[in-house]
């Protein structure tokens, strides 16, 4: 191919390469690549502006416009042309910039003269770097393919920016993946780490973006969209079998999404074409991956979101095939691993299992399956990080912040010795914690409250000893069944059943049962679509009509406990009736187990947990037949405040100190006391150490928690006056306060008690 017959792009990137693999000073270097674009493409400008943070970009070399203007000439995101291509995420063409709405003058770069303006974003993966701009003194037209070259030039300029060919002297920013960045999400669990970033699934990294011969490059690129939708096939015709777990609808339409992109001539002609300007296929394919994740952005509408984000995932796919890089990259794990993923099904996170420090994910939910094992495992989790993914890089150093849903990527030194001093403080409460194992939560001059542990995977059982709890108060049965693909066999169950129970050597172990439905959707049941799951099928309704899981599950337990003790709970009841067939039930298992040949449990205990308002007014009958109630205070305040757990805007709205909740509570443990029923409370409030010193004010003498929080609030009911703190907040209640917090915060600090 001649020079003159070659498109612009294909010889603009030639000399591009040529000029990128001097080695150089960077801003030199910079400069370099303005000239050469301007010569190139025939304009009398071409600067390049990038971020200096995510607000303001900063013009950081130019030909053509006053030399004096480099890192001077500064504009906010959305300012002027320039600042618009930026926020939109899409060039803008103009004969006349003047005359286009939001064109700004910028004096000190003498650019009044220029008319013609072609801008585009330079970004990579969506995240957004710069802009690369020409102008030109004539009233010029730029065409598609000037268009096309600096788009790809742009491309080629985010590849080079972020490995930090461009921090030069004196410029104003670092390579992205440098510097420091504090991401916001939501809390997924409590608790603080530091660590180094492992990446769930590592991106592809692309070393060369330059081909060195489109047809070689063509086709390796059409060999991967072949492998790839043999891939996509195979996935289709698996899922499609009628036995098969995936068979659910979205699943399907996700892998219908995937075809259709894969054999879209569309998208193959696209990166087509970027190949024969110049770009390897890898390139080629992140191009479009950039513009994609740049639409993503834009689009408002779900499905179409959803249909893009598919597109990304293919993206990656396509990467991986044509790199050869997979998720085993033989990256080694840090010694202090952080988990970053985009989502993480609970599987595979168990498999990383207690080894990780903390995990951070882009996505997810606080109900989502991963939220709860990571619970479960007490690991410290944010979700909702956006761009993490994008944003670290494997064995970055991060900070999770558990408790604000914060994350601090590649922190700065004071940030860091901030975080080092808080965890050295946790550390040495866990020592003073460890000291207190073996005695009693009693209060002072007061009741002794009994500490239990929740807990739902096998992996929760070493803590039993260690953490000085009494017994289980709650195990979450429904966890062995959310991790898994298919349906446990009932052998399996009672293989884990006992396992349980000889693990918590003769201490007392609640099993609840399933608590399935609203958010906690097994893999492998078809989801029933409900307008408001929270308030739907789930949990002991599920159990009363569909029968067979629960006396698989009663069964099980019965074969399980092998004679020795056995306590049943049934999640959510919600009125006395439901509790009363649920326990029938247990009875008809034990006979049917008895008749069997099994032997029979030497005590059985049947309980509910009061999740819902409704079943605190229960009949007095209802105490009375109950051997032992919870308080689910995750679900009760819920439903007595109306306000969803999982919805970020109004969770943390009502504190439960309320006094409307507490007096509520009081109600409560006044009508167990009263038919002498046995009351615990098993919600994640319990294990906040403030909200258990009130509870146990309130009269409760049982609680369950997080085995890690059973330290904490040990030390604090051990020396908390329980009659006075009642006093303290009977007089708030009084006084007319919306929350007791205040005045038991007060309170507690003239006894010395700080927080
Ligand atoms: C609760 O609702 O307080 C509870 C312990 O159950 P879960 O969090 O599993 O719904
Ligand atoms: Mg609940």
């Amino acid at each position: 191919m001649t020079q003159a017959s070659e498109p612009g792009s294909r010889r603009l990137l030639q000399n591009l390469r040529a000029t990128l693999s001097d080695p150089g000073e960077g801003q030199a270097r910079l400069n370099h690549v303005v000239q050469l674009i301007a010569r190139d493409m025939g304009t009398d400008v071409c600067s390049i502006y990038l971020f200096r943070d995510s607000d303001t970009l900063e013009l950081c070399a130019t030909e053509g416009l006053k030399a004096e203007a480099v890192h001077q000439t500064r504009m906010r995101l959305g300012e002027g042309l320039v600042g618009r291509v930026a926020a939109r995420s899409k060039p803008i063409n103009t004969a006349d910039a003047p005359a286009e709405p939001g064109f700004r003058y910028m004096p000190e770069t003498g650019e009044e003269i220029y008319s013609a303006f072609l801008g585009v974003p330079i970004q990579r993966l969506g995240e957004r770097l710069g802009v690369l701009v020409v102008q030109s003194r004539n009233a010029r037209a730029y065409s598609e393919d000037d268009l096309y070259a600096l788009e790809v030039v742009a491309m080629v300029l985010a590849e080079m920016t972020e490995l930090g060919a461009f921090i030069g002297e004196g410029a104003a920013l670092s390579a992205p993946h440098q510097r420091p960045s504090m991401i916001r999400g939501s809390a997924g669990q409590e608790g603080t780490a530091i660590g180094n970033v492992y990446l769930h699934e590592p991106r592809v990294v692309v070393t060369n973006p330059f081909s060195d011969d489109a047809e070689v490059e063509t086709q390796r690129l059409r060999g991967a969209i072949d492998k790839l939708r043999l891939s996509v096939d195979e996935l289709l015709s698996e899922a499609s079998r009628p036995q098969s777990n995936s068979h659910d609808k979205d699943h399907m339409q996700v892998l219908e999404a995937y075809r259709m992109f894969a054999n879209s001539k569309g998208w193959l002609r696209r990166m087509e074409a970027d190949i024969a300007r110049g770009l390897s296929a890898e390139a080629a394919v992140e191009k479009e991956q950039s513009s994609a994740r740049a639409r993503m952005q834009q689009v408002t509408d779900a499905y179409l979101r959803e249909r893009l984000s598919d597109l990304d995932d293919l993206s990656n796919r396509l990467l991986r095939l044509l790199t050869g890089q997979g998720t085993d990259t033989g990256v080694e794990m840090p010694d202090a691993p952080i988990l970053v993923a985009r989502n993480i099904g609970p599987g595979e996170l168990l498999s990383y299992g207690r080894a990780l420090k903390g995990i951070v994910l882009e996505e997810g939910s606080v109900g989502s399956h991963a939220a709860i094992v990571a619970r479960a495992l007490a690991i410290p989790l944010v979700i909702n990080a956006a761009r993490i993914t994008a944003e670290a890089l494997n064995s970055d150093e991060i900070i999770v912040d558990g408790d604000q849903g914060l994350v601090h990527l590649r922190p700065e030194d004071s940030v860091r010795a901030a975080f080092a001093d808080k965890m050295a403080m946790q550390a040495k409460a866990q020592q003073r914690y460890a000291s207190i194992r073996r005695v009693p939560a009693a209060t002072v001059e007061g009741p002794t409250i009994a500490l239990h542990m929740n807990a739902g995977l096998m992996a929760d059982l070493p803590s039993l000893p260690s953490s000085g709890a009494e017994g289980v108060g709650l195990f979450r049965t429904e966890l062995q069944f959310l991790i898994r693909n298919q349906m446990p066999k009932r052998s399996e169950l009672v293989a884990i059943y006992k396992r349980v129970m000889d693990a918590a050597d003769r201490k007392p172990v609640i099993f609840r049962t399933l608590d399935i439905g609203s958010d906690k959707v097994l893999p492998f049941m078809k989801p029933t679509e409900e307008p408001n799951p929270a308030l739907g099928w789930r949990a002991i309704r599920v159990g009363l009509d569909r029968k067979g899981v629960l006396c698989m599950q009663l069964q099980a337990l019965i074969r399980a406990a092998e004679g020795r003790p056995l306590r049943v709970m049934f999640p959510f009841v919600a009125q006395f009736d439901e509790f009363k067939r649920a326990r029938e039930m247990v009875f008809e298992m034990l006979d049917r187990e008895e008749r069997l040949g099994r032997p029979r449990p030497r005590d059985i205990k049947i309980g509910a947990m009061l999740e819902t308002p409704s079943l605190a007014f229960a009949p007095r009958q209802f105490y009375e037949m109950a051997d032992f109630i919870s308080i689910g205070g995750n679900d009760l305040k819920q439903f007595f405040f109306a306000a969803d757990r999982e919805n970020e805007r109004v969770r943390r709205r009502y504190d439960t100190l309320n006094v409307s909740f507490l007096s509520f509570i009081e109600m409560i443990t006044e009508r167990c006391a009263a038919t002498g029923t046995p009351l615990s409370f098993c919600g994640e409030d319990a294990g906040r150490p403030l909200e258990a010193a009130c509870f146990a004010a309130m009269g409760l003498r049982s609680l369950s928690m997080r085995p890690a929080s059973i330290g904490p609030v040990k030390h604090l009911l051990r020396r908390t006056h329980i009659g006075k703190l009642g006093q303290v907040i009977a007089e708030a209640r009084y006084d007319g306060h919306q929350s007791v917090r205040g005045s038991v915060l007060e309170w507690f600090e003239t006894q010395g008690i700080t927080f």
